[in-house]
């Protein structure tokens, strides 16, 4: 924005919208908010949007960073009545109608809180310290640097005891995201490791996958988590149901039943948890972290302040526990919501929203990958091209597609990971201390 258009901005005669978090839901707001009676301002601690389903893909190497990232400046550029800030909102004091953040304050006088989820760890502060987790391009690039410095590491050993430790990968959480890694480091062990660290042996690499419950996908049909689960143990995934973790050290994992695992790498995918801010507690589900919306997607009792996707919680029809935490979700509140806006500014009634379920899909590798659509139940070759269409229709950005298909189809074809690159190693909590007090 040069300082005319800054101007221009600043003197539309319309109310001020200020939308927190670019993600799935504040993206689709803003959007549908161009060119309306309305000044918006987006608000994201980041400077890009970011394509979660597809961030296994940048941690196990397949693809890049860049691909599955939009700046939201790109997005915002061609919209006279949308401004974007990078800044971290800290607070909200919703009696003066300002957001606090670490750029100074905002006024408002309608909120969309579109903060998304992190990684819930139930309050183990052990395990939250020396896991990795998966919510971000930059814990993706912390995964991915960290499994080829295991390999690298893994050569150093000197005993088969140290090198399978080294080597030996646990996901805690069979839900979508565990069940896709672990899908993506047992391709890497089938063809990476095995080809290019040829003085390895690849079967001292181990994959668990561990679960508390006793399936994969348990948000899935039966028949899905079936076909999810003999993908994974066809491709040599040790899949553990029944355990609970309870600490982890870096080094060794404990399970509730007291029983131990050596192992370097634990990451946590066992729990979501909403991205609430501070001074709006009044309207928080206690436990859920999600903040309590009528069907207009309005905080209760906090006039004004409205809450989208994952942040929010929204019971209707079916859902008594409020919606999946999934991108559909999130996109359809966003859209009414913005339609809604538009009605209010024409004096128009307001419309309830209903979530329209259109199914849940995960994959596991090449040709494998599973599909619920209502009463229909599919895996295999189809399931997974109808994956990879879904997935590549969803990114933003026609850049974005054209990469990931390519990078799909040179991997899928030649087996070559080519980003294996480790640009800015990963340096673990433990030794991170290490360094920072040193002995003697
Ligand atoms: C690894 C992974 C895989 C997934 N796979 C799938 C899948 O296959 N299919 C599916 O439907 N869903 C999937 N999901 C879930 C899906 O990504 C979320 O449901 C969706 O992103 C929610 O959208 P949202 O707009 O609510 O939040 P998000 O998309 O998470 O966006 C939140 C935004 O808010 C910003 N933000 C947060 N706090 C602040 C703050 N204090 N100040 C400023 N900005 C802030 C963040 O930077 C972010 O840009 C996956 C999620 C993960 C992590």
């Amino acid at each position: 924005m040069n300082s005319h258009a800054k101007q221009q901005y600043d003197a539309l005669p319309y109310p001020q919208v200020v939308v927190v978090g670019g993600g799935f839901a504040g993206l689709e707001l803003i959007k549908r908010l161009e060119g309306a009676p309305y000044k918006v301002l987006l608000l994201d601690r980041q400077n890009h949007h970011c394509f979660q389903p597809l961030l296994y893909q940048v941690a196990t190497a397949s693809l890049s960073a860049d691909s599955i990232a939009h700046p939201f400046r790109r997005s915002v550029a061609p919209m006279p009545n949308v401004a974007f800030r990078m800044a971290k909102v800290t607070a909200v004091k919703p009696q003066e109608k300002l957001v606090v953040t670490d750029h100074g304050e905002f006024a408002y006088d309608i909120l969309v809180l579109a903060t998304g989820s992190g990684t819930n760890f139930f309050g183990n502060t052990a395990i939250e310290k020396e896991a990795m987790q998966l919510k971000s391009i930059g814990q993706a690039l912390d995964i991915r640097s960290d499994f080829l410095q295991d390999f690298e590491a893994a050569l150093y050993q000197q005993d088969e005891h140290s090198q399978k430790r080294q080597l030996n990968f646990t996901i805690v959480g069979a839900g979508p995201t565990g069940v896709e890694l672990a899908g993506a480091l047992a391709e890497i062990r089938r063809t990476v490791l095995k080809r290019e660290y040829r003085e390895l042996d690849s079967e001292r690499m181990q994959i668990w996958l561990i679960d508390s419950n006793d399936r994969v996908l348990k948000n899935f049909s039966e028949q899905a988590s079936a076909y999810a689960l003999k993908y994974l143990q066809d491709m040599g995934v040790n899949v553990r149901f029944g355990a609970r973790v309870t600490h982890f050290d870096g080094e060794l994992i404990t399970f509730q039943d007291g029983s131990t695992m050596d192992s370097r790498t634990l990451i946590w995918a066992a729990g979501v948890k909403g991205m609430t801010l501070p001074g709006l507690e009044a309207a928080e589900v206690p436990k859920a972290n999600r903040y309590n919306v009528d069907r207009y997607s309005e905080l209760e009792g906090v006039p004004g302040v409205y809450a989208l996707g994952d942040v929010a919680l929204m019971t209707e029809g079916k859902w008594e526990r409020g919606h999946p935490q999934v991108a559909p979700a999130a996109i359809q509140q966003a859209v009414l919501l913005a339609n809604n806006l538009l009605r209010k500014a024409e004096g128009k009634e307001l419309k309830p929203f209903t979530y329209v379920d259109k199914g849940s899909m995960a994959t596991i590798g090449r040709f494998k990958a599973v599909v619920d659509v209502g009463n229909i139940h599919l895996g295999g070759p189809l399931a997974w091209l109808a994956w990879m269409f879904v997935h590549l229709m969803a990114l933003v950005g026609f850049r974005n597609r054209l990469q990931v298909l390519m990078g799909w189809a040179w991997k899928y074809m030649s087996w070559k990971n080519t980003i294996r690159l480790i640009i800015r190693p990963y340096v673990r909590q433990v030794e991170h201390q290490a360094v920072e007090t040193p002995r003697g």
